[in-house]
């Protein structure tokens, strides 16, 4: 029997993006991580399915239905530890913002809103269900970050997830911030960790990891108008794309593993 650490891949409501990046996945790290690890569910990439005890689970997508409960709980059960995987696990993510609109269903499907297979209501992290032990953040999550997790994980080591945001790393790159060039950017409340590559490619930070803890949502809003040039209810919205758990008036605050 193999001896190294045994993990599994499983996906709720998401678009199934963070997945696909793991296929696409062929730096030399990575290929170093695979001496380590043995996959033993991943449906994107593989047929089989383990029911038996597992190391590591990496859950992606959000928890948007009652009946996704009994299998997160099962998966937990099995697993020595869980990771959620992405925004949509993490945070919500960018399927947070119908937890913000009231007929989303009615506005998307119409007269077949109440059909059983649309069954959905608020869109949550998966700790909303069950215990997360880490969280990998981004639309989708960051490779570098994967293999830096779970490197510290298989060597028994505790991986540390950043709170502190993203301008910190825009900074040490040395890119020319967004407002000094009449654009906007979250980069000041969001996460750390991906190494601000959105401001370094021209565009702003739109706070895909999700935010800090405590985030002076104030002072953004404020700086998105008085700095950035967006009206309220554009600067309220950009906030709320990625983040839309994390704001103050989100109808379910996430907590944060990783602490
Ligand atoms: S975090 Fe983004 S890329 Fe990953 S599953 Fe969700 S929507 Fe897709
Ligand atoms: S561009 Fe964005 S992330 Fe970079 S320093 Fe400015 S506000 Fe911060
Ligand atoms: S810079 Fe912002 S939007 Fe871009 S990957 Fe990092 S957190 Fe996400």
């Amino acid at each position: 029997m193999s001896d190294k650490v045994k993990i599994a891949y499983f996906d709720f409501a998401s678009c199934e993006g963070c997945q696909i990046e793991m296929t696409n996945f062929g730096d030399a790290a990575f290929l170093e991580l695979l001496n380590h690890v043995e996959v033993v569910e991943f449906r994107e990439a593989m047929s089989e399915k383990t029911t038996q005890r597992i190391n590591i689970s990496f859950i992606e997508g959000s928890f948007t239905r009652e009946s996704d409960r009994k299998r997160l709980e099962d998966i937990r059960n099995r697993s020595d530890i869980v990771i959620a995987y992405g925004a949509c696990a993490a945070t919500g993510g960018i399927n947070a913002l119908k937890n913000h609109q009231s007929d989303y269903k009615q506005d998307v499907y119409g007269k077949d809103a109440d059909m059983p297979h649309l069954e959905s209501t608020f869109a949550l992290p998966v700790s909303a269900a069950i215990k997360v032990d880490y969280s990998l953040n981004g639309c989708p999550m960051d490779r570098n970050e994967f293999i830096r997790v779970v490197s510290h994980l298989v060597h028994g080591k505790q991986p540390v997830i950043p709170n502190y945001p993203v301008c910190v790393e825009c900074k040490m790159n040395e890119t020319v911030c967004r407002y000094e060039l009449g654009d906007h950017c979250l980069g000041m409340v969001a996460r750390a960790g991906c190494g601000a590559p959105c401001p370094a490619d021209g565009i702003p930070c739109e706070a895909c990891r999700g935010f800090v803890d405590n985030p002076n949502e104030e002072s953004l809003i404020t700086t998105l108008m008085e700095k950035g040039g967006l009206s309220r209810e554009r600067a309220e919205a950009r906030s709320r794309m990625f983040a839309a758990n994390c704001r103050a008036d989100a109808p379910h605050k996430i907590e944060t593993p990783n602490k």
